[in-house]
């Protein structure tokens, strides 16, 4: 293996493995992919309707928060793949952009229009094989299939999405045609039945590539650094300690993993590293601030009259975005969810009933405003999935990367995952975590560092 890379990515998640094909598509660059996990070989990560069993799996990372105040003391699971393909392996397989004014949020905290709903769309365009063909708002030749299910729908939601159209509640149909406020069936990651993880639409076809190195099994300890130049990483790989060279490099280890690696090379607040015991190189106070997620409640489980056949696809299959104040009003970023689950979902508070017997209405904020921090010594925070903001682009004091990515104070260094979010979307996050990757990739030739 080389032990010098042009551009070196840590984390062959979502983001990851996009950068990965992505920027090997130049001859040129000598790319490595750095993963602490390894390949995917469980074949229940190909069926969507066990996605809710793998978590706690041995490639689960099984984070857990310390006990939480405002819900009740209680500590909560936070499951984080580690494998080839990162979280994409464990997740619900959703496919929501978010509302095209969560954007606004993005753009202003950057001061660059790439970060808008208008910049963003060529690359929700460009990831996506949409079932519905291409359109001003669709693409049909992207990497990731994005499946809109009509007939395998379960008999259930489609009473519930009845009974909310009832309600007043507009027909929105499909979640990421440029508004997001009505009721939908989920667009969802699956081609044939199977789920489709990131590594398998973005790297399983470009792994002959010559000039790209995948590893697993490699844990990336720390950054190497120069003054405040980041040179390469120290790792661990298949149990060896390893130095690797690069010219850039890349952080897509996610939302609570990259401002770790940061704070233990001494790049984060400086109190804190401090307290740890980590010499401060680069004071930056912003990294591991910022802390948010959707908070959903785990949902009022309704007794069946009728037997609740199983869901041929991943259990949830409707989210509905609404106004609170509004039924009726279909414009505008929403402020609530709900989801129509075709199977019983509690909390470890409550025993389950029997999967048949029972279905699950959840709810959830959109633009949750409580906010969290990741530190070296254990993270005070509550979340459900979708973990964000903790090394937050921006120009202002408290953001970790600027408009490029690049961590302000430091050279040939950048963050490329969901950790870069400053402001949550409306809804799940994958969608838009590969479109900052695809972003990134396009402008990577230009950018300076
Ligand atoms: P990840 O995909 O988590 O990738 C980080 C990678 O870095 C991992 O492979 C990890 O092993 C690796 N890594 C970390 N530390 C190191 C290290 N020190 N050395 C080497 N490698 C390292 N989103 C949706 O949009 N829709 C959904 O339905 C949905 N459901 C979800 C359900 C669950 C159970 C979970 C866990 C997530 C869900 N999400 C969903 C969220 C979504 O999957 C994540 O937001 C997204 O995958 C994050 O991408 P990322 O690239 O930031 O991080």
């Amino acid at each position: 293996m080389n032990d010098h890379f042009d551009v070196l990515i840590v984390g062959a998640g979502s983001a990851g493995c996009v950068l990965a094909a992505r920027l090997s598509e130049n001859p040129n660059l000598r790319v490595g992919l750095l993963e602490a996990g390894s390949p995917a070989t469980d074949p229940d990560i190909a069926i969507p309707q066990q996605w809710p069993l793998l978590a706690g799996r041995d490639y689960d990372w099984g984070y857990r928060t310390t006990p939480q105040a405002g819900t009740a003391g209680r500590s909560h699971d936070w499951p984080r793949g580690r494998i080839i393909g990162g979280s994409s392996c464990l997740h619900a397989m959703a496919h929501v952009r978010g509302s095209p004014e969560d954007f606004q949020a993005w753009s202003d905290a950057t001061g660059s229009a790439r970060w808008s709903y208008a910049g963003l769309l060529p690359a929700f365009r460009r990831l996506e094989s949409f079932s519905g063909g291409s359109s001003e708002h669709h693409g049909a030749d992207g990497p990731l299939p994005v499946w809109l299910p009509d007939a395998e729908l379960s008999p259930l939601v489609r009473a519930y999405m009845a009974a909310a159209m009832a309600s007043g509640i507009a027909w929105l149909g499909d979640h990421n045609a440029g508004r997001l406020v009505g009721v939908a069936p989920n667009s969802l990651t699956i081609r044939a039945g199977r789920r489709v993880t990131v590594a398998d639409a973005y790297l399983d076809g470009v792994r002959a590539r010559t000039n790209l190195t995948v590893v697993s099994e490699a844990l990336v300890h720390r950054l190497m650094l120069s003054g405040t130049s980041a040179t390469g990483v120290i790792a661990e790989i298949s149990g060896k300690a390893t130095t690797l060279e690069a010219g850039v490099t890349i952080l897509c280890a996610g939302a609570i993993a990259s401002p770790l690696l940061l704070m233990r090379s001494g790049i984060g607040p400086a109190e804190s590293l401090e307290r740890a015991g980590v010499q401060c190189i680069t004071n930056h106070p912003g990294v591991g601030e910022n802390l948010h997620d959707h908070l959903l409640t785990a949902g009022n489980v309704y007794r069946a009259k009728k037997p609740v056949p199983l869901s041929r696809l991943q259990h949830s299959e409707s989210l509905t975005y609404l106004h609170s104040d509004d039924l009726t009003r279909a414009d505008g970023a929403p402020d609530v969810v709900l989801g129509c689950v075709a199977a019983p979902t509690v909390t470890e508070c409550f025993a389950r009933p029997a999967m048949g017997s029972a279905y699950t209405i959840l709810s959830g904020v959109t633009h949750p405003t409580s906010r969290g921090r990741i530190t070296l010594t254990g993270p005070a925070v509550m979340t459900h999935h979708h973990p964000v903001g903790t090394c937050q682009m921006g120009r202002l004091a408290g953001s970790v990367v600027d408009a490029d990515l690049k961590l302000h104070g430091c050279e040939r260094l950048f963050v490329v995952d969901a950790s870069v979010i400053p402001a949550i979307t409306s809804g799940p996050i994958h969608a838009a975590v590969i479109a900052i990757a695809e972003t990134f990739a396009a402008d990577f030739a230009s950018l300076h560092y």
